[in-house]
């Protein structure tokens, strides 16, 4: 087991352990349980418990595949990827990992291992062959140093020596299935023999040089024959698996000068294709780095040659080969001038071919000069790579007249479409699917894509009478669904899918079922996507979800957005219709789960694959609903936390009641701005600002953050959008679970009341159940408390912001400015919370840098409603009511309590100084009872409202409005 599920390594309770258990049995994903401190014979009990009735999982039969491990498993099937061996933890080849070994440093050198990791290296070479260093020592230590960084530990090993005793060292450390480099016939088939059976009995992988008595193999026919001999030896005397058997050919360096050299690349090649077709099973790998060593300090020539290289070798069969990770180049955006030098040197295709590279090599030797010459290069190719590299790198600056260019070069406007933009999507899309593109790059090249086919267009327009119809891939209609103003999520995809070739009808938000399936029928949609942000919609989902069951529908629905979820579409959704109904988690899936559902070679396949996943989603739910053991009520209340309520827990706030602003100053806000969730709304994950300097999407989150800078910069100083909000303070106290708010200090007169619901789950005897109310001083301490509340938006002027760049066909710009205005709306919530801090008092002498306050490190709280502290959105009416905040700040709420416009923020203010968040989850009967008498509802409107919360299925689930 992964220590996530370590009782004591990580933040779950022994309960949800042994529940998470039994769902890995019922997956049959675990038959073992074990671990150190936590496995005591109570523990062990549990578990027993927890799995009874599992019937034991059924071994698949094992495919002749090389399967590796760190502490996840790397399969290397025949139609897997090349897999990428990290070099850079390597005495011999990085004078930087050397150093640091060398001076002991070995904390340091884990972290090359770990950025290894962290550019794609599916495995790590370690290689400590130094003649000033103790290799097996070496070894052992970083092997046991790094085998605790699940970082990097989860990743294999390839332990690299050419000494026996080092290699023997590192086996006894790997704990899971790694790889030797290497072995050989160097000296003899006995020594060969007796270093394989260990190996063997080590149960490593082996990769075999081809070497033999007489030295290193250089041509095609050596490296054939020595790879036989040793395949026989292993398969034959050994007992090796052959899949377990890799095989270096040797890649030696090219363009030295020496004649005899020209061929190396191509015998490796050769010999890497024989093997591949002789010896079943085999695999084939080598060192990458070699074949351009004469080009050593230019790094421009050097990375072109390894990416030529290897598309050949990968070609042939190479399955994988120690590289740069994070460095490699792109094969398909290599110069073409340079890739001509570099694939005459590599496939030995003219005598000058050295000389040629040589002479461009010196061209290029300042990188920083080079640059400028590769970049504009471009701009010389045929007007089809030029679309193609505008498309991929998403450069919008030339694309109208390279279109119009084609457009007079090709027959109809249609076949410029259909042709070289299609063709450059195409590879934007394979990239993006690759991991190799990220969204924003992906929503830039959509961008150059709509000015493209905004160029086109007039002419289409004419011709239209004569073509009839479009050539889309599909129609997809997408709305939010009623009630919700969720809007990026469902605008990225959108974006995504239409440089797809898919025809997007987006219906914008808050959409009425009928009108989504009214469009949908008129159009003659393919698929029908619905978003949600809020958990009310996705009752409403499930209504569409009936409706289109009702109207006979016969397409496919997606489901997607923020609290969306497999689980909630397989157990909720999914069983209301007959057609497919999929949940995509996010962009980057849309694509692929949307030609699925539409190509008739997949759609069968991947329909049963959607369908058999989401019964046995159903089924786990099922299997956890029984098990859940809540608390009554009146338990839960009776473990409510100890507060102290002395007289010092309350403070009095200099003045009370509401408080509006206007026209809050959008600079001021700036400084309060949390970037990592913007980030994340682009799907780059990681936190700001480390995200800029992330070895993979660095450079991508760099240039996104740069352009998100200039816009932000524009808004502010052109004042595009408008930020209002309001914020109170009360005298306040609570009376169980709710909190009254009074209209003035004498505290007789009540203005209003919230109710709040507490944590019902089982935590055990001594532990505590939360509920906000807790932290107000009841009613019955005779303390003055006070609770506020607040609501800001930046949402005002968005909608015109967001048109103005749509008739630009700049999407991009249209994303960013709705990211923007979120985060605006965020950071003005952060700012509006410190001043209310400060009217309360026990702000004025809090002194935190802005990065503490974003990270709210300060004391109190301000729980927003439907959040997991109070996830119930029917209690923003009375907190809007409380401060009038439809007149003052424009905000409204939708039927299902969103707030309209989106970027808006709203939520109570406590100030307690042990107030906490944390999720209320499941609720049992009782409460649901108790809360709908306290707030005056019918139990069957306040199921309704709880519904995500709720811990058993609702008796009238049909009593919907
Ligand atoms: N800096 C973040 C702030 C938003 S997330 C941003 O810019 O996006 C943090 C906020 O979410 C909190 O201030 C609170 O309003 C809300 N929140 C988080 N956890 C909560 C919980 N368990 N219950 C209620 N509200 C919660």
């Amino acid at each position: 087991l992964p220590d996530r599920l370590s009782p004591t390594g990580f933040t779950m309770g022994p309960e949800e352990v042994t529940k998470s258990i039994r769902e890995w049995a019922v997956n049959g994903w675990v038959n073992m349980v074990g671990g150190c401190c936590g496995t005591t014979p109570e523990f062990i009990r549990q578990i027993a418990e927890a799995v009874e009735g599992v019937a034991p999982r059924k071994p698949k039969p094992v495919e002749p595949y090389l399967r590796l491990s760190g502490m996840e498993a790397l399969t290397v099937r025949p139609e897997s990827n090349f897999i990428n061996v990290g070099e850079r933890t390597n005495v011999t080849g990085s004078p930087k990992f050397a150093k640091l070994i060398l001076a002991g440093n070995y904390e340091e050198a884990g972290r090359v291992a770990q950025q290894q990791v962290t550019n794609g290296a599916q495995v790590i070479d370690v290689n400590m062959d130094e003649g000033m260093l103790d290799g097996a020592d070496a070894m052992t230590k970083f092997l046991n140093l790094i085998g605790v960084d699940d970082a990097i530990a989860r990743v294999p090993v390839m332990l690299d020596s050419s000494k026996w005793e080092v290699i023997e060292a590192g086996l006894r450390c790997l704990q899971g299935k790694g790889i030797v480099n290497s072995i050989s016939l160097k000296e003899g088939e006995a020594k060969f023999i007796e270093q394989a059976t260990l190996i063997r009995r080590y149960g490593a992988a082996v990769i075999v040089m081809a070497f033999d008595e007489q030295g290193q193999a250089d041509t095609f026919e050596r490296k054939a024959e020595i790879c036989e001999r040793a395949y026989r030896i292993l398969t034959e005397q050994v007992g090796f698996p052959p899949q377990d058997i890799i095989f270096d050919p040797n890649i030696l360096t090219v363009a030295t000068g020496i004649e005899e050299h020209n061929n190396y690349a191509v015998n490796f090649i050769e010999a890497t294709r024989w093997i591949k077709h002789n010896l079943p099973h085999a695999k084939v790998s080598g060192g990458v780095s070699n074949i351009s060593f004469s080009f050593r300090g230019n790094n421009v020539v050097r990375e072109a040659m390894h990416a030529a290289f290897l598309y050949h070798a990968i070609q042939a069969g190479m399955d994988m080969g120690i590289v740069n990770a994070g460095q490699l180049a792109v094969y398909a955006e290599i110069p073409e001038n340079l890739l001509e030098l570099v694939e005459d040197v590599l496939l030995n295709r003219r005598a000058d071919a050295t000389e040629r590279l040589l002479a461009f090599a010196e061209t290029v030797k300042d990188v920083k000069g080079e640059k400028q010459v590769v970049q504009e290069e471009w701009r010389s190719g045929t007007v089809e790579e030029r679309l193609s590299h505008a498309l991929v790198k998403g450069i919008s600056d030339y694309v109208e007249a390279d279109t119009e260019e084609a457009r007079q070069k090709y027959p109809r406007p249609l076949s410029v479409i259909e042709g070289p933009l299609m063709a450059g999507m195409n590879i934007v899309g394979d990239l993006f699917g690759a991991g190799k593109m990220f969204l924003p790059q992906v929503v830039k090249s959509a961008r150059v894509m709509k000015k493209a086919v905004a160029v086109l267009m007039p002419y289409m327009e004419a011709e239209k009478a004569a073509s009839g119809g479009s050539s889309s891939a599909g129609k997809v209609v997408m709305a939010t669904v009623k009630g919700d103003v969720h809007d990026i999520g469902k605008n990225i995809v959108g974006v995504v899918l239409a440089c797809n070739n898919y025809e997007i009808i987006d219906l914008g938000v808050m959409v009425p079922c009928d009108r989504i399936l009214q469009v949908a029928r008129e159009v003659g949609a393919d698929v029908i996507g619905l978003s949600g942000l809020i958990t009310p919609s996705l009752d409403e989902m499930v209504h569409v979800a009936k409706e289109m069951e009702r109207q006979g529908f016969q397409i496919p629905l997606l489901i997607g957005g923020a609290t969306t979820s497999n689980a909630h579409t397989s157990v909720k959704i999914a069983p209301q219709y007959a057609q497919p109904t999929v949940h995509v988690m996010d962009a980057s899936r849309a694509v692929g789960v949307v030609s699925s559902l539409i190509s008739p070679d997949l759609k069968t396949e991947f329909i049963e694959a959607t369908r058999t996943k989401q019964e046995q989603l159903r089924t786990e739910y099922a299997a956890r609903q029984e098990q859940r053991n809540l608390l009554t009520v009146a338990q839960a209340r009776s473990r409510k936390p100890k507060i102290d309520w002395t007289p010092d827990a309350v403070t009095t706030p200099e003045t009370l009641g509401v408080h509006v602003i206007e026209n809050q100053s959008l600079a001021e806000l700036v400084p309060f701005i949390d970037w990592s969730p913007f980030f994340h709304t682009w799907e780059l994950h990681g936190r700001y600002p480390a995200i800029l300097e992330d070895a993979v999407v660095g450079e991508t989150a760099r240039k996104l953050y740069e352009e998100a800078q200039i816009l932000l910069n524009q808004i502010v100083e052109e004042g595009l959008l408008t930020a209002k909000g309001v914020y109170s303070l009360f005298p306040a106290n609570s009376v169980g679970d709710d909190v009254e708010v009074y209209t003035d200090t004498n505290r007789d007169t009540l203005q209003t009341r919230f109710h709040f619901l507490r944590q019902q789950m089982d935590k055990g005897e001594g532990q505590v159940n939360y509920c906000l109310a807790d932290f107000v001083a009841p009613k019955e301490t005779g303390l003055p408390d006070y609770f506020g509340g607040f609501a800001v938006t930046t949402g005002h002027g968005l909608p015109e912001l967001v048109a103005k760049f749509k008739a630009e066909h700049d999407d991009y710009n249209a994303l960013l400015a709705e990211a923007l205005a979120d985060r605006l709306a965020e950071a003005f919530a952060e700012y509006l919370h410190k001043k209310a801090r400060e009217v309360w008092g026990y702000g004025n002498t809090e002194n935190l840098t802005n990065e503490e306050l974003i990270r709210e490190k300060y004391r109190g709280i301000r729980p927003a409603p439907g959040y997991p502290a109070c996830p119930e959105h029917t209690e923003k009416r009375p907190l809007f009511d409380l401060m009038g905040v439809e007149q003052a700040t424009g905000i409204t709420l939708t039927e299902s309590f969103a707030m309209h416009p989106g970027s808006s923020v709203s939520g109570f203010y406590i100030g307690h100084k042990e107030a906490r968040y944390f999720p209320v989850g499941k609720i049992g009967r009782d409460q649901v009872e108790d809360y709908a008498q306290r707030k005056g509802m019918s139990v069957v409107e306040a199921e309704r409202w709880l519904s995500p919360n709720l811990n058993y299925e609702p008796e009238r689930a049909e009593a919907r409005a």
